[in-house]
């Protein structure tokens, strides 16, 4: 008989972040165990199918023999294309599909890949906070430090560049921002997509931004790419995904654009550890990336008929929240000495509603919960009548 082997996980997977919706999650369990008719409004996973014109095209494609080989690592130059077309027609951004584009099996994968491919040990990482957890943690894989900026309602959730300590800077390498942002709704403007051009210009930084919701807004303007700034390609590349905008989060793909010394980190990165997305479904991306915008408004308009919804429902029960021009979540704070796991825990137990605890997404989020609109307007609507009675 052999000895079983001591299997011991290695330290950057024991120094993790306590996984702060443990908790939640249990008492997810049990209230379904219960049979409580809960109302999930915790996850930011569209709730509504794929367009059918996207579908169709993957059942066409699946059945070319030559999709069933391995794909090309960069994505097929077809599907490249089709991005770069996208970012002309939405962005007015030229990009040369060869060197400036690469396709990305979701962009919580390139995200997760970028510090390995630019950071070494003992350099910084600037991360939004509240913020999406991926960006400390690739961080922390790759042996690097997260500095955290804190996003706050008097600053409109956007990061204070002056406030990150000279120290911490003169090691910062790398940057994460995200506009339209998740867990706050808030969108970024011109002045401050520039003023991060010339930061990151004056500080030597690779600005990384997380652009998974510009197509996801409301009533107000469009929101912007940081590709859009003047020089915005000399320092960073941004984040674009399929899953949230084409109700694909299933499908695995998203891609990668901007500064070509950046792409082409990232893609060595890639090259070395997996082998492209399935080739069927570039082909189904690039449907997508082509679909009729009346069916993209129909989409946005059943989110916009949402937030209003809930936002003047939470509104007339005293909660408050910035109503967002963008993203599907409403940041609501907590009411006055409730903290936010207090508070998603009453909503849960007392009133079948589940949300996210905003000091889930780091520190600077305490004090809010994150709704986010991916249940029909009649669970909406239950939902508020139900906190009107336990508030
Ligand atoms: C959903 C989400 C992503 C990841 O999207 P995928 O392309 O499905 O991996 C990335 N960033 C933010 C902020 C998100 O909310």
């Amino acid at each position: 008989m052999s000895k079983r082997v001591f299997i011991e996980p290695a330290k950057r997977v024991k120094h993790l972040p306590p996984y702060l919706f443990a908790t939640i999650d249990r008492m997810k369990e049990k209230s379904l165990s219960k049979g409580v008719d809960l109302i999930d409004m915790s996850i930011g996973d569209p709730d509504m199918p794929t367009p059918r014109h996207i579908v169709e095209c993957m059942r066409r494609a699946v059945k070319n023999p030559a999709h069933h080989q391995y794909p090309s690592y960069a994505g097929m130059p077809s599907f490249r294309q089709a991005v770069a077309d996208w970012y002309k027609r939405r962005f007015n951004v030229s990009l040369d599909p060869k060197t400036e584009v690469l396709s990305l099996i979701g962009s919580k994968e390139g995200i997760g890949h970028m510090p390995l491919a630019f950071i070494n040990p003992g350099d910084y990482v600037l991360v939004p906070s509240p913020g999406y957890p991926v960006y400390p943690v690739a961080t922390l894989f790759a042996g690097g430090k997260s500095h955290q900026m804190p996003l706050l309602a008097k600053n409109a959730y956007l990061p204070d560049l002056e406030a990150i300590p000279k120290g911490v800077l003169k090691k910062a390498r790398l940057m994460f921002i995200n506009y339209p942002n998740n867990p706050t709704g808030a969108c970024a403007d011109r002045r401050f997509f520039r003023r991060l051009v010339t930061f990151a210009s004056d500080n030597n930084i690779l600005i990384c931004h997380d652009a998974a919701y510009t197509e996801m807004y409301y009533d107000g303007e469009k929101p912007l790419s940081f590709l859009q700034i003047p020089g915005a390609k000399n320092v960073g590349i941004e984040f674009h995904s399929l899953s949230k905008t084409y109700n694909m989060t299933g499908w695995r793909i998203a891609f990668a654009a901007g500064n070509k010394d950046a792409i082409a980190g990232l893609g060595k990165i890639k090259t070395n550890i997996d082998s492209g997305i399935f080739q069927a479904i570039q082909e189904a991306g690039i449907e997508a990336l082509n679909t009729d915008d009346r069916v993209l408004k129909k989409l946005r308009d059943t989110y916009q008929k949402r937030r209003d919804l809930l936002h003047d429902g939470l509104t007339r029960l005293g909660l408050r929240a910035d109503k967002p021009e963008a993203t599907f979540y409403l940041w609501v704070e907590c009411p006055k000495g409730i903290s936010s796991m207090d508070f998603t825990v009453h909503l849960l137990n007392n009133a079948g509603i589940l949300t996210t605890p905003g000091n889930g997404f780091g520190a600077p989020g305490e004090g809010y919960v994150r709704f986010a609109l991916t249940v029909p307007l009649k669970r909406i609507r239950e939902a508020v009548q139900r906190i009107r009675k336990i508030i």
